[in-house]
């Protein structure tokens, strides 16, 4: 099934609730990729996976494996050497900047490469996700009041992201993700910086998005997110998936 990028699927927003458009049955599929940078590093030897529509997968591995990396050739902000990636049937690699961004706007990401607008506050640069998805001025107020709440961001919005603590600012990054409530929601480390407290709360807001039916794509280096999550682990080691993560399925 192809995905018709000139009218790529987004949330329809109305009277507070939200309707998903997801007319694709797998989310993302990742076919034998390989990617080095020039420093002459293979970090992705092969990597193969995919991601169902409505599955909630947490790729794992130790730090400098190629999650980030991952992520960002999944959104196009990187170029495989060579294999294949499919977002919503759709082949990433030789899309236009255009298509990249429609395929962007259509996704919630909290990934590496796309920071806070500086000149903008919290609660300017959550509504501005919404903008690109075209809410309704009165959906938007609600809907980043709401968001900001559900991440104890509230006293926040005002403020500009160099006032930001890194905690703060990555919930605002997660916020920014998640306001649309996107079909796919690809998030790198969404608890790295918090505290127990923070992370529990982060956590109750994911399991949220995925009950809601949205796919999930989250690296991590915290075990608990993949069983509170509920989602499927994929552990990436050696720029392969690491056969013990079918072990880890099981338990
Ligand atoms: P992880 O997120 O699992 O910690 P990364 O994807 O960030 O791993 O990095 C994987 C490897 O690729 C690391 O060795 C890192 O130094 C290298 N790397 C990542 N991005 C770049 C880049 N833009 N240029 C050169 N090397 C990079
Ligand atoms: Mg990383």
């Amino acid at each position: 099934m192809s995905w018709d990028i000139a009218s790529p699927p987004i949330p329809a927003m109305g009277r507070g609730r939200v309707i998903l458009v997801t007319p694709f049955p797998v989310a993302i599929q990742v076919l034998d990729v390989w990617k080095s940078f020039q420093t002459g590093l293979d970090v992705l030897k092969g990597f193969t996976f995919s991601v169902a529509r409505g599955e909630a997968v947490v790729l794992e591995g130790p730090t400098g494996s190629g999650k980030s990396t991952l992520l960002r050739l999944v959104i196009g902000a990187e170029r495989a050497d060579s294999g294949t990636i499919l977002v919503g049937g759709t082949e990433i690699t030789g899309r236009n900047t255009p298509q990249l961004a429609a395929i962007r706007r259509s996704m919630g990401l909290m990934v590496q490469g796309m920071p806070l607008l500086p000149a903008l506050t919290v609660a300017e640069n959550v509504a501005l996700a919404l903008r690109a998805v075209r809410a309704s001025p009165r959906d938007e107020r609600l809907r980043v009041y709401e968001t900001l709440k559900a991440f104890g961001l509230e006293g926040r919005r005002d403020a500009y992201p160099s006032h930001l603590s890194g905690g703060e600012a990555q919930r605002v990054c997660l916020a920014r993700a998640l306001v649309t409530r996107p079909a796919v929601v690809l998030a790198d480390g969404p608890t790295a910086l918090l505290d127990r407290a923070t992370t529990e709360g982060v956590m109750a807001i994911l399991r949220d998005a995925h009950v809601r039916g949205a796919t999930m794509l989250v690296a991590t280096h915290d075990a608990d997110l993949a069983s509170r999550l509920g989602a499927r682990r994929v552990v990436l080691r050696g720029g392969r998936v690491d056969d013990g993560s079918r072990a880890g399925d099981r338990g």
